[in-house]
């Protein structure tokens, strides 16, 4: 990751954390329901606002479709 010289544009805080939402609050593909993956947050550690989010693995979202 480059977030080094990331600031929040919140707070000014340049101290970030990552976190991981999996289990039950992955994303699944739309219409594929038992492909899926975990979202991934970049947070700020001083006020919480997520710089990033993102899943870990798009590659399972290829070829979905809104409906
Ligand atoms: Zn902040």
């Amino acid at each position: 990751m480059t977030n080094e010289n990331v600031q929040c544009p919140k707070c000014g805080c340049t101290e970030f954390g990552y976190g991981k939402q999996g289990g039950y609050a992955t994303v699944n593909a739309n219409g594929k329901l038992n492909l899926g993956s975990p979202m991934m947050f970049v947070i700020c550690t001083d006020c919480g606002y997520v710089l990033e989010s993102y899943v870990t693995k798009p590659n399972k979202f290829k070829g979905t479709t809104k409906y």
